[in-house]
């Protein structure tokens, strides 16, 4: 079920340049959250449509989020001072599905598409072998905290700054030639994920990837943020907000 509140503001940093870290107070969102799920969150009088933002984690009562200043919303919303209320609405999509008999799951993501891989990590309980790309070292996030709830965490970098050297999808690769894996689980830029999608589908490895489309109302209304699926006529496309944003990656077909 969903809610609409106005959430307390009780924690805010701004762990890199640009790239900000809140918790709010909502017992009724952080008690249904699911990973993969997200927040559509009024950022301001800026902008009229609400924002999408993933659920990074959920528990006791609160609920985290980390977002990148991109636009008019998530400036205005990076304004949120300690105490603030913020109107939030949420658990919102179809998340993560975690399976018990699930070996050795894989977890990737790039850049803002970590955040919401951290809740799906700690509900793995220790056993997810996790990949995190970014472009360069100035903008890695969350590393030693995916370690703390992971088997091993893989950083690397486009530019070859820091970690692995080059697109972490071919680290992923590297590692899938010499480990079982009965599960991937993705969140990032478009190009990651189509490597991703073709990588698990070679080797014949179930993958869910969470697509973070451009979106409107968050409810399945509007169609804004419509994603085409491998299926035809009334099914053709699927909606990323009701539908998703979480897929299994043979579902759905990947446009730029
Ligand atoms: C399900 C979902 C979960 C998301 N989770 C997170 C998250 O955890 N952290 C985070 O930082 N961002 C996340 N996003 C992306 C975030 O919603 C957008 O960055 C935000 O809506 C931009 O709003 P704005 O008003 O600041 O910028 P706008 O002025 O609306 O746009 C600024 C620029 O960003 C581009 N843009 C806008 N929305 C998206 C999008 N969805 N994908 C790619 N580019 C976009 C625009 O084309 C434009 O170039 C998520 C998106 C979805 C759909």
């Amino acid at each position: 079920m969903k809610h609409t509140e106005l959430c307390k503001l009780i924690s805010r940093s701004e762990p890199i340049p640009g790239i900000f870290d809140f918790t709010i107070e909502s017992e009724n969102i952080a008690k249904e959250a699911q990973c993969g799920q997200f927040l559509h969150i009024n950022c301001g009088e800026s902008t009229f449509l609400r924002r999408p933002i993933s659920i990074c984690d959920a528990y006791d009562g609160k609920v985290r989020f980390i977002f990148e200043v991109k636009g008019a919303g998530t400036r205005e919303l990076s304004k949120k001072q300690t105490g603030d209320m913020i109107d939030v609405m949420g658990p919102l999509g179809h998340g993560f599905e975690i399976k018990d008999n699930v070996k050795n799951p894989v977890v990737i993501g790039g850049g803002i598409g970590v955040f919401p891989l951290y809740k799906l990590a700690k509900e793995l309980h220790g056993r997810a072998d996790v990949f995190l790309g970014f472009r360069s070292k100035d903008r890695v996030v969350m590393e030693s905290e995916f370690e703390s709830v992971s088997n091993m965490v893989i950083t690397g970098t486009d530019d070859g700054s820091y970690g692995y050297s080059g697109y972490i999808a071919s680290a992923m690769e590297q590692y899938l030639n010499f480990h079982d894996c009965t599960m991937i689980y993705s969140c990032g830029p478009m190009p990651m994920l189509k490597a991703v999608k073709k990588i698990a589908e070679e080797r014949g490895i179930p993958c869910q990837i969470s697509l973070e489309q451009r979106m409107g109302c968050g409810i399945g209304a509007c169609l804004v943020c419509s994603c085409e699926t491998v299926n035809g006529g009334a099914d053709k496309y699927a909606k990323v907000c009701t539908n998703g944003p979480v897929f299994y990656s043979e579902e759905v077909t990947l446009n730029d």
